[in-house]
């Protein structure tokens, strides 16, 4: 059963679809009845996302806690206008614009072990486009409890990987100790050649799993620099304490209210409480100018206000991505100086 097109009712099945139905088989149909969570809407993320809409993965859910930089540009799927939008809300604008009949559920949201298991839960399948292995391995943990599949993926300079993980295999198994600070896009930077390998990569386990139930097995990495392509086999570590012993501890842990974003000289703040950001707006517009205060931009997400050498990126739930700084304690002081608790 192919879902309706809005504007072309009747109009089924699109040609596109019939010919994947003869590439996938049978499965295919079991496909266009899933569900697809993507955490990270940054280079993979973007490109996956396009790509499973594309496709005409029904329902897809889009996670990010991110606005659009000019930087961002080069790597990830948006473009100029979209610059200062939440990254969830660009993505899914393009998404439904590359396959207007399929649902699009944006969440412009910090994930972490707080909400993990309400936005993972629901879905066939867990697409990673995020950029840090704790984050990845929160995922894991909520998607080994839920005994949802999870397709990770990563990339670095002209370096990726992509792999399925389940209940037999799970992340913790294949990466006992990530490293504490790992490189990052950011701070390395990223070739687009990278992002779309691995982004094709992590789609292609994503649709094996969909159609045919492929289980974990396999890490696939690649250097572009040097044309290496390598299949290495996974084995389930029989101590494993997330598979195995099914302890959830990073799921258990208390959120931290401050986080670095590694390589970005800015520090994300959750709130304590609720934050008018309209009140706040109209403020900072009848602030003095001798205040040093000045009102950037502003959409129906996201308010953005400097204070030098000090930028606010305030989010309609109060939660805030302060520029400037690496430092948490400081953050949580000027958060409640200039937002208020
Ligand atoms: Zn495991």
């Amino acid at each position: 059963m192919y879902p309706q097109h809005p504007q072309l009712p009747g109009q089924q099945p699109q040609e596109k679809h019939a010919r994947l139905h003869t590439f996938w088989g049978k499965g295919f149909s079991k496909a266009l009845k899933s569900k697809v969570c993507i955490i990270g809407c940054g280079s993979l993320g973007s490109s996956t996302a396009l790509a499973m809409a594309k496709i005409g993965i029904p329902k897809l859910t889009l996670v990010d806690r991110d606005f659009v930089e000019p930087e961002n540009l080069a790597t990830q799927q948006y473009t100029e206008p979209q610059i200062g939008l939440p990254k969830a809300i660009a993505l899914s604008i393009e998404a439904k614009k590359a396959s207007p009949y399929i649902e699009v559920h944006e969440m412009v949201e910090d994930f972490n072990t707080e909400n993990a298991e309400q936005i993972i839960s629901s879905h066939d399948l867990v697409i990673d486009g995020t950029d840090n292995f704790e984050t990845r391995l929160i995922i894991n943990e909520t998607c080994v409890k839920l005994a949802i599949p999870y397709v990770f993926g990563s990339v670095i300079k002209n370096q990726g990987m992509a792999a399925l993980f389940d209940d037999k295999i799970c992340m913790q198994c294949v990466f006992r100790n990530p490293p504490r600070r790992p490189e990052t896009c950011d701070i390395s930077g990223v070739s687009s050649e990278a992002v779309s390998t691995a982004a094709s990569l992590q789609v292609s386990e994503a649709m094996k799993c969909l159609t045919g139930g492929k289980k974990s097995g396999q890490l696939l990495s690649f250097n572009l620099s040097i044309n290496d392509f390598t299949v290495s086999k996974m084995k389930q570590n029989p101590q494993c304490r997330v598979c195995k012993q099914r302890q959830f501890s990073r799921l258990e842990d208390k959120q931290k209210r401050a986080t670095v974003l590694c390589g970005r000289n800015s520090v994300q703040i959750l709130p304590e409480k609720a934050v008018d950001v309209k009140a706040l707006e109209e403020k900072i517009k009848k602030t003095d100018s001798g205040s040093g205060i000045e009102l950037l931009n502003s959409n129906m997400f996201l308010l953005r206000f400097r204070k030098k050498p000090y930028t606010f990126n305030l989010f309609n739930n109060g939660r805030c991505i302060i520029q400037g700084t690496n430092d948490e304690s400081k953050a949580k002081s000027l958060y409640s100086r200039y937002i208020g608790n």
